[in-house]
């Protein structure tokens, strides 16, 4: 049997796991605002792996307790054109557009799904500007949850509608994220429910963590590369959890080279690792909305692990993301929101800047569907000819 407790990331000091507690208390205190979440507790597992054990063993939550939502075990795409064109054969396309929500976001939501009913607990708040929004509130719909949202006015339409669609209350705030954030763990203090805020409630990483285990299951090998779209940075510590739970369990002899890949126009945890500091963030204008981040939550936590692991970080122009959409569009047939197609761009941009050895197995987290954003995806197709009558207005 595996016991589990949270661990601070920054002093170490091990917590009970609790609703209630969702920093470290004593270094939450250090906390400046306008920088990444200080005392970002993470899952400790304890004992020994069962035997036939699948993730959710690996989870701090008993299974009886998650809703029966088919959540997680994506498809590893082999994209045969996209091996040939790039040249790497083993490349794979993790493809999490799929999931109920069409969002990887709803591993995280899973977790805190299970654990609002093993605590008897009937209200998720969340402060989001889109997917983690859209998911706690389908995810919630289907555990029978209430949700109620602080989104920024300016949430694209798609994902709002999806929030609306499931049923959850929906406030715009007037602000940025870091408004409705803020207004967002008020409502939390003050009423009954819990936070799922990302990075904030400790089950957000740990959610993200089933992504490299399945990974582990369906190569029955870590690969050699993964490269994850990054904004508050709570995948890229998700998946090292995974991996590193792996390699405590002796499953994996050595964690992965992971790539974070930002866009330049919301390059926060980029700069950061440059500058060793995150002070200096500048305000984000980018197309892949879902990695558009000033002050990335979780920014000490991944430079830590990037640190550890010899992660790498990278920025990729928004033209290049709209390129790479299309191409995985067009000779994959998978059809993603810019946030994940950077994983894509990143993979090119990577392949030419540090050596991967074309033999290497590389994985690539598709994140999002691109349905989510529509306006986005049609900046860089062809116009839709005049409407035609017969065969001769068309140029056979
Ligand atoms: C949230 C999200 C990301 C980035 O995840 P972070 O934890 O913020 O780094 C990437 N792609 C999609 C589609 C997302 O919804």
């Amino acid at each position: 049997m595996l016991r589990f407790c949270y661990i601070c990331t920054l002093c170490g000091r091990e917590y009970t796991i609790e609703p209630e507690l969702m920093l470290c208390p004593n270094c939450k205190k250090a906390q400046i605002q306008g920088e990444p979440l200080r005392g970002l507790l993470e899952v400790s597992i304890k004992g020994d792996l069962p035997k036939n054990w699948d993730s959710f063993d690996l989870l701090p939550v008993p299974r009886e307790f998650f809703p029966k939502i088919p959540v997680g075990n994506t498809p590893l795409w082999s994209p045969e054109r996209l091996r040939k064109i790039t040249g790497y054969e083993n490349l794979y396309l993790k493809d999490d557009t799929g999931e109920p929500t069409f969002s990887y976001k709803d591993r995280a939501s899973f977790l805190v799904a299970a654990f609002c009913k093993q605590h008897g607990i009937t209200e998720v708040a969340v402060a989001s500007t889109g997917n983690a929004a859209a998911s706690m509130a389908g995810i919630g719909a289907g555990s029978g949850l209430s949700v109620t949202i602080f989104v920024p006015c300016s949430a694209p339409k798609a994902k709002l509608v999806q929030c609306l669609q499931y049923g959850a209350r929906v406030f715009p705030v007037a602000g940025n994220y870091d408004d409705a954030f803020a207004l967002s763990l008020e409502y939390t203090s003050v009423t009954k429910s819990l936070s799922r805020n990302t990075a904030y409630n400790p089950l957000t990483i740990e959610g993200k963590k089933t992504a490299a285990i399945e990974i582990y299951c369906q190569l029955k090998k870590a690969p050699d590369f993964v490269f994850i779209p990054t904004g508050d940075g709570v995948i890229l510590a998700g998946i090292y959890k995974g991996f590193r739970d792996l390699k405590q369990f002796g499953l994996i002899d050595r964690i992965p080279r992971i790539v974070a890949v930002q866009s330049d126009g919301s390059p926060n945890l980029f700069n950061a690792i440059e500058s060793g500091n995150f002070s200096n963030h500048l305000p984000s204008k980018t197309v892949a909305d879902s990695i558009s981040v000033d002050v990335p939550s979780c920014g000490y936590l991944a430079v830590q692990n990037l640190r550890e692991y010899d992660g790498i970080c990278i920025t990729v122009p928004d033209e290049s993301i709209l390129e790479a959409q299309l191409e995985l569009s067009s000779t994959v047939g998978l059809f993603c929101e810019p946030a994940a197609a950077a994983a894509y761009a990143g993979f090119l941009t990577a392949k030419n800047h540090f050596y991967i050895d074309n033999k290497a197995s590389v994985v690539l987290i598709i994140t999002g569907s691109g349905l989510k954003d529509i306006d986005a995806a049609s900046k860089i197709i062809p116009k839709l000819p005049e409407p035609v009558n017969c065969l001769d207005d068309i140029e056979l």
